[in-house]
């Protein structure tokens, strides 16, 4: 071996290197953080096995939510903080994440930013971006925006069903405009808020408002509509917009015509569609699987996977917005008032790696580009996130494709005790994630200390 050859921190050896571009079988080195070299011969200190297993760029999941939205005191809201979500996260193979800031009513963006900062920095054990929910576009928020850019908060959250989006909508456009002139990457809930509320009253008038309806409170005519809106707005504003969890047929067509006609339109789906039905929703304690919007027929969950498949949807996000199963089946709820999101972050890459790759339904390289370099890509995190190159954080997994395990939310590391997919059998299954170098989960356990993940700033979005 020659003497030039520089020591390595960490080794990973025996393993087959996969990116989106393809996979071989050879060693890693990484020094100081970084991937140092690919191949060769390798000499330094620690050495991990990878044998039989798959070294992948870690996940970045873009959609998770570890701090609350506006809620009165003493009401239930989501469970996991950055501590926790975190701990999902490394278990999962994820290795940054995208937080969703919500200001509080007469907040600015800035201090809910800095709000959410502190808490991260005393928990967050994995990278992280923070996207800014704006909520009420009022003069203050949009003079914000060039600002938050020119610090490197390169995204914005709209959500298109709320009240003020209806109320505002002009200058909710205003703000997507902004948005994409200063290189952000506008994130968008897309579900119609009158054909939503609609649906809900009219259930509610027949005597069938319990969660058990919850699909037809949601119909897919309101995520239609919303996402050819959506569209429009992108279209009008020249801004690139980015549809968060889609979850129709319906909707993805509407989305495909958009990119057909070469506007900057990304679409993320969540896992949840892609493995699970409305009929769910109808069975006792369905209400445990709520989320918007909701989970809808199998030509839908068809129409998604062949999306993955052919690259019109980008990427996937968890949406992790993990509840107590008991306050998740609250019977005083209605589908008014039924409380969203479910806990996904330590599950998102296994059952897309068991249902997809291991099936066949998508490569080994689609699931790499879901997973991590299409994000990393879209927010403005890649080439430092989202592959595996001399130079690139070492942010990986180490996945064992023939680990199997039967999903058991109880011994999970989300608070909320539970899965949508306890029972499920799935195979792929994180041997070492390793963050920045740092081994952060090895033999089941989490080792990071938390306050080590670092805030990243974002450079060139989709949007530049
Ligand atoms: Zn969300």
């Amino acid at each position: 071996m020659p003497l030039t050859v520089p020591d390595s921190d960490l080794i990973i050896r025996g393993g087959t290197v996969a990116t989106a571009g393809g996979s071989a079988e050879c060693d890693l080195g990484v020094t100081g953080g970084k991937i140092s070299q690919i191949g060769g011969a390798l000499r330094g200190g620690r050495e991990l096995d990878a044998t039989g297993a798959l070294v992948l760029p870690g996940a970045l999941d873009m959609h998770v939510h570890l701090s609350p939205p506006p809620h009165r005191p003493g009401t239930p809201t989501w469970v996991d903080d950055f501590g926790t979500g975190s701990a999902a996260a490394m278990a999962g193979g994820v290795t940054t994440i995208g937080n969703m800031t919500f200001p509080a009513e007469g907040e600015s963006l800035h201090e809910a930013l800095d709000r959410d900062h502190i808490a991260a920095r005393a928990l967050a054990a994995v990278d992280y971006v923070l996207h800014p929910v704006l909520a009420w576009p009022v003069a203050e928020a949009l003079a914000e925006l060039p600002r938050l850019a020119a610090a490197d908060y390169l995204s914005l959250k709209l959500f298109m069903v709320d009240q003020e989006f209806e109320s505002q909508a002009e200058a909710m456009i205003e703000a997507v405009r902004i948005a994409g002139q200063h290189g952000m990457l506008t994130l968008i809930h897309c579900e119609d808020g009158a054909l939503v509320r609609f649906a809900g009253e009219r259930l509610l008038r027949a005597g069938r408002g319990g969660l058990a309806d919850w699909a037809a409170s949601r119909p897919v005519a309101a995520e239609r509509a919303a996402v050819e809106r959506a569209v429009a707005i992108c279209e009008a504003t020249g801004s690139p917009i980015y549809i968060v969890h889609l979850s129709s047929r319906a909707a993805l067509r509407a989305a495909r015509r958009g990119r057909a006609r070469g506007l900057p339109v990304f679409i993320e789906t969540r896992p949840l569609y892609l493995y699970l039905t409305s009929a769910a929703l109808a069975e006792p304690d369905g209400a445990r699987l709520i989320g918007a919007p909701p989970l809808r027929e199998p030509a839908d969950v068809k129409a998604l996977w062949a999306g993955l498949a052919d690259g019109t949807v980008d990427a996937l996000g968890s949406d992790h917005a993990p509840w107590r199963l008991a306050d998740k089946l609250d019977p005083a709820q209605d589908v008014t008032t039924a409380r969203q999101g479910v806990a996904d972050l330590e599950t998102m890459m296994p059952m897309l790696f068991s249902a997809g790759v291991r099936t066949g339904r998508i490569s080994l390289s689609r699931f790499v580009s879901l997973t991590s370099t299409n994000p990393a890509r879209l927010f403005g995190l890649f080439p430092r996130k989202g592959t595996i190159a001399v130079g690139s954080d070492a942010d990986l997994v180490v996945l064992d494709p023939n680990q199997r395990r039967t999903i058991d939310g109880r011994s999970m590391r989300s608070r909320s005790g539970y899965s949508a997919y306890d029972g499920t059998e799935v195979y792929g299954w994180p041997r070492y994630t390793i963050s920045r170098g740092d081994v952060v989960l090895e033999d089941g356990q989490v080792l990071a200390e938390p306050g080590r993940g670092q805030w990243l700033p974002m450079a060139g979005t989709a949007g530049r």
